[in-house]
């Protein structure tokens, strides 16, 4: 499985970048976290001085197009040839997940990956002229264990579901499997797109669904799960027998991993909701490791996806001829010290699947 998981560090860009605790070397893609300065009453959880790990690649300081083009170019070309994939942004909150896969801001050079994805999907489609292409994309949120459309708004046509002027938080969706073991979600928009406008538009309209939802339930909390998926249906132009190739990429925004509830990115949640919101979210990020790390390990034979609902999931694309790449993103300021070497402890487990 070892070629199939890719495991990238990306770090925040900042002024106060801490090069007494984090020492990088990009091309072996190796970091190290320094715990120099913990005797001066400071409490760190971690014994050991010095924290030492490596990666498929260090992303530093890296711009939008180097991340795509490093993470996420390979996966797409395996989409295309057929193979179920995920890419998934993990890390504490402000860390960069949101960043990288959606993007800064309007201009073109900070594009995200998924825009990029878009892009880059249709251009090889016009270049394909042997094979017809169905493109279909849906995007979701999981939710203290609930599962949300964030296209239940789109008006484009075609996936036989009428477009609904419910609030997104309306109807929590589950999670059925076919006779072939490929996972579907039922009541799920997936709306066929023939152009990168047409998806981009939906893009957009799932972003704008979820600020009016997240504000519509009464809170900002950026703490849940969003995946964005690209569906491929491939049909040849050429041979009449072949039969339909079909395949999906989830580009997953995780929820921020930090184990404290009470995250500054939160306000209007009472204490206890934080609680409840932290706890499922825990738990998806514990039990999501425990998959991956099942994979990796030939002598188990039950994988527990049906753990929560974001491993169910992702039953049909992780593990097996599945692509993953996984981006661990660290804001490498001092103060975040800990959260980082959580997060690069979590990046090593999938690495040594
Ligand atoms: P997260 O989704 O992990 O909580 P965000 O993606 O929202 O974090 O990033 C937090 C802030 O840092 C945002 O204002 C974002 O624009 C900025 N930021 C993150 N990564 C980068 C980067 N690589 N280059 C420039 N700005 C960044
Ligand atoms: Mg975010």
């Amino acid at each position: 499985m070892k070629e199939n998981i890719r495991v990238y560090i990306r770090t925040r860009p900042t002024a106060n970048f801490a090069e007494d605790t984090y020492v990088l070397d990009e091309n072996k893609g190796a970091i190290e976290v320094h715990v120099r300065d913990a005797g001066k009453g400071q409490v760190v959880n971690h014994q050991q001085s010095s924290h030492s790990f490596r990666f498929t690649k260090i992303l530093h300081n890296s711009a939008q197009d180097v991340v795509y083009s490093t993470c996420c170019h390979d996966l797409l070309t395996s989409t295309l040839k057929g193979y179920n994939g995920t890419l998934m942004v993990y890390g504490q909150t402000g860390a960069g997940k949101t960043y990288t896969m959606y993007g800064g801001s309007d201009s073109f050079q900070y594009r995200g990956i998924i825009p990029r994805v878009l892009t880059e999907l249709f251009k090889e489609i016009d270049a394909r002229t042997d094979t017809q292409f169905v493109v279909r994309v849906s995007s979701m949120e999981i939710y203290n264990e609930g599962l949300y459309d964030l296209l239940s708004t789109a008006t484009v046509p075609d996936d036989g579901l009428p477009p609904s002027s419910e609030s997104v938080y309306g109807e929590a969706l589950n999670i059925v499997e076919d006779t072939q073991g490929s996972v579907f979600v039922r009541n799920l928009r997936r709306p066929r797109v023939n152009t990168e406008e047409d998806a981009l538009n939906l893009l957009f309209e799932s972003q704008s669904n979820r600020t009016t939802a997240m504000k519509q339930a009464g809170h900002m909390s950026s703490r849940s799960h969003v995946v964005f998926t690209v569906f491929l249906e491939q049909h040849s132009r050429i041979d009449a027998t072949a039969g339909v190739i079909t395949s999906k990429l989830h580009l997953i925004d995780l929820a921020g991993s930090e184990r404290d509830p009470l995250g500054k990115a939160t306000s209007g949640l009472s204490p206890q909701q934080l609680q409840k919101e932290a706890q499922s979210i825990n738990r998806s990020l514990t039990f999501l490791e425990q998959v991956i790390v099942a994979l990796g390990d030939k002598k188990r034979d039950h994988i527990p996806f049906r753990s929560c609902k974001l491993t169910s999931l992702l039953k049909d694309t992780l593990g097996g001829n599945c692509r993953t790449a996984l981006i661990c993103n660290i804001h490498p300021l001092a103060e975040n010290r800990s959260e980082s070497i959580c997060t690069l402890r979590f990046g090593e487990r999938v690495m040594r699947v």
